[in-house]
């Protein structure tokens, strides 16, 4: 059944900036409600760099992205924001009372008074490897590009193929759910850290992970479910090998999506907004961090943490046009629950 949530902002993306901007709505007692296409929070810091140091951070002199995000979810802790993960927007509308209606991919109806675009470069894309047919068995029929919840995996026969991070930290983790694991990687050496790769290769000396490597998955088979796939090895040898699910972990590729399609005023792949509060061309939608751009833009976390402050004070007074907000520190206020 699809759900219908109701808040006072809906931001559009988890990454540091859409964070931010829940704890700046919540010191004006605004809700808000953040959908990410990512199964996690943390944007391109948890996608592309969690174990980076970040030295740019005020008052951090050394942090890592990973920390960084986790702090954010801390401090944000205290004003109950609410998520929808791994869910991509795809779509919203003006409501007759000049609320709107966001929809996203999997049917999630989110009702809200603003909306805070915060996507950073956009939506993540997998990377998808050239094998014919792989579309057939998408959207739950064997063929899963990230993992959302492991469950899924419970019991099952599973290929997975990839030598990064998330092939093999997926690899690690998945041992301990399905009935069978298989990592196929086309090298002998993984490009994901040191450490996870010699934890694969101890599961695979324990009998509990298949590693075959020099080998590509090149065929799908199936009716209607995936039932088998073709691995074929560097020397053109190939054997079938019968699978539920079969998971290619490529990397993700950032794209604008469907930002890029909602009637906004667009320059270089970005959503054009007024310094005064980052506001859009559409009352009411707003667009904070990598995803705006105006003279000047810097595309750092602490200018999109600045954006996010102007943000929340110009939804604020979208949302409650005749009352007159008098900025408090937050020494004054503390940190008060919604
Ligand atoms: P992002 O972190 O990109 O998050 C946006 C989120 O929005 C994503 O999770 C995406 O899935 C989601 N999204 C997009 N479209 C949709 C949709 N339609 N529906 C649902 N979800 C959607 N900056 C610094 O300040 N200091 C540094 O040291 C630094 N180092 C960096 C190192 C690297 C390797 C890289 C790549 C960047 C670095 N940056 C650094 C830049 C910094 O990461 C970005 O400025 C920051 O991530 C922007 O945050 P954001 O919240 O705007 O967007």
């Amino acid at each position: 059944m699809h759900s219908t949530i109701s808040t006072d902002i809906c931001i559009i993306g988890a990454g540091p900036v859409g964070l931010f901007a829940v704890f700046e709505a919540g010191l004006l007692k605004l809700r808000c409600h953040v959908v990410d296409a990512l199964p996690q929070v943390g944007g391109q810091l948890s996608e592309i760099y969690p174990k980076k140091p970040i030295y740019d951070i005020p008052g951090f002199p050394e942090v890592l992205a990973g920390d960084l995000v986790q702090n954010l979810m801390r401090q944000i802790e205290p004003f109950h924001p609410t998520f929808t993960l791994g869910e991509r927007v795809e779509k919203f509308e003006k409501l007759e009372d000049g609320s709107f209606s966001l929809l996203t991919t999997d049917g999630t109806d989110i009702r809200c008074k603003a909306i805070a675009i915060a996507g950073g470069l956009g939506s993540f894309e997998p990377r998808k490897p050239a094998i014919d047919e792989l579309d057939r068995f998408e959207g739950g029929k064997g063929v899963y590009y990230m993992v959302r919840d492991p469950e899924t995996f419970r019991d099952q026969r599973l290929v997975i193929a990839g030598g990064g991070d998330s092939a093999l930290d997926w690899t690690i983790f998945l041992a301990n759910v399905a009935k069978e694991v298989t990592l196929v990687h086309r090298g002998t050496t993984f490009r994901g850290a040191a450490d996870s790769a010699e934890k694969v290769k101890a599961l695979h000396d324990a009998g509990r992970v298949n590693l075959v490597l020099s080998s590509n998955v090149t065929h799908v088979h199936g009716n209607g479910h995936l039932e088998a796939v073709t691995i074929t090895a560097n020397d053109g040898t190939a054997r079938s090998l019968e699978v539920d699910s079969f998971i290619p972990l490529f990397g993700l590729t950032p794209k604008l999506g469907p930002i890029g399609e909602w009637g906004l005023e667009i320059e270089d792949d970005a959503v054009k907004v007024n310094t005064l509060d980052y506001s859009t061309s559409v009352p009411g939608v707003y667009a904070i961090g990598d995803i705006n751009t105006y003279p000047g833009k810097l595309k750092l976390i602490l200018c999109g943490f600045h954006e996010a402050a102007l943000m929340a004070q110009g939804a604020y007074k979208h949302i409650f046009p005749d009352k007159r907000y008098v900025l408090k520190y937050t020494t004054v206020n503390g940190v008060p629950t919604l």
